[in-house]
């Protein structure tokens, strides 16, 4: 694999979309580790609209079980007023088991538009009925019809952890009946409570992606459809690798993708630690030690700053996040590399 060391500056990049695991008591009291306080949560805020007015997703925590939600924070709706008070989009994703109709008043009456469903392991096939109709789903589809009625924008989010294009196919299908606005894929890891690093990305995203790009055109256009973390685009073979290029035989272009990891998303763990992704637990920076600047972390990070003097696609992230330096030299190295 070529790799550039080109000079880039890292005030050319801003954030346009966030997730941010917000976490509660209940974390606490599965790893001792506090959640954000109400004013630690506002700084982290101010520190994000220093960049720029990212879409700041506000998500479960999915590696907890059960996950932690959002909305089991007492001051969400605090968190989200804030967030929009300061320009920032903010999205609530919650798996919907707190957000009864009283929630809903709430959140209409602070003008939330769309709120985001994640609908992980509810919706299974069934081939007498379609949709398996476990209790999951029933309670899942009663939500969404009262969300729905309420006036609110739809979207679902759907962790993928393994490849199975039945089952994601399944999962499209009921976002489209459903009138969902989007449908929002999270490449998590396999499996989250190995120990073994073999264990650990063993899924390939990178087909997942590809195969997501192939659906969207069977879609309505008007429906937001993708993994968040990346970009579609054409590639031209003459910019790949002499091993691509082999393998391309004839053709001159293809839909190729881009990790936007460090360019234009990241991830805040349920910890406090920033990363590309969640699937990549590599740290960028800990907002514990950094006075709950997002911004710092988002500017000085060797491995933001690693990934954006090139165009990876999600493997090419993930192999050389962890590749030792001096192959993935560190962003201070390459700078004295650039000068000499
Ligand atoms: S490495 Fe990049 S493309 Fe792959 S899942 Fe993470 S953010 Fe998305």
């Amino acid at each position: 694999m070529r790799y550039s060391f080109e000079k880039i500056n890292p005030l050319d990049y801003k954030p346009r979309l966030i997730i941010w695991e917000v976490s509660c008591n209940c974390f606490k009291n599965k790893t001792g580790i506090k959640p954000f306080t109400t004013k630690e949560s506002f700084a982290v805020l101010d520190s994000i609209a220093e960049l720029s007015r990212p879409i700041v997703v506000l998500a479960s925590n999915y590696e907890g079980n059960p996950p932690c939600d959002p909305l089991d924070r007492p001051d969400i709706i605090d968190i989200i007023l804030y967030g929009n008070s300061i320009g920032l989009k903010m999205i609530v994703e919650t798996t919907g088991n707190k957000l009864n109709k009283d929630f809903r008043n709430v959140l209409r009456t602070i003008g939330t538009k769309s709120i985001r469903i994640l609908v992980n392991n509810k919706i299974k096939e069934s081939i007498e009925q379609g949709f398996e109709q476990s209790e999951e789903f029933l309670a899942l589809q009663k939500l969404l019809a009262e969300v729905k009625h309420d006036g609110f924008e739809i979207q679902l989010g759907l962790p993928i952890n393994k490849f199975d294009e039945r089952e994601i196919a399944y999962g499209i299908d009921f976002a489209v009946r459903k009138n969902a606005r989007g449908i929002y894929f999270h490449l998590v890891n396999s499996d989250i409570k190995s120990k073994k690093k073999k264990d650990i990305n063993q899924f390939d995203k990178e087909a997942v992606i590809m195969w997501i790009a192939r659906q969207k055109r069977l879609l309505p256009d008007e429906m937001y459809f993708s993994p968040q973390c990346v970009r579609y685009g054409i590639k031209h073979i003459e910019d790949e690798d002499h091993d691509v290029k082999e393998s391309c035989n004839n053709e001159r272009s293809r839909i190729g993708h881009w990790c936007l990891g460090g360019k234009t998303f990241a991830f805040i763990s349920a910890t406090g630690k920033v990363q590309i992704c969640s699937a990549l637990k590599n740290e960028c920076g800990n907002l514990r030690n950094t006075n709950f600047s997002f911004s710092k972390i988002w500017h000085n990070s060797d491995i933001f700053n690693w990934v954006r003097c090139n165009n990876f696609t999600c493997s090419q992230v993930q192999k050389t996040v962890d590749e030792p330096i001096p192959k993935r030299r560190n962003y201070t190295q390459i700078l004295e590399h650039l000068e000499h």
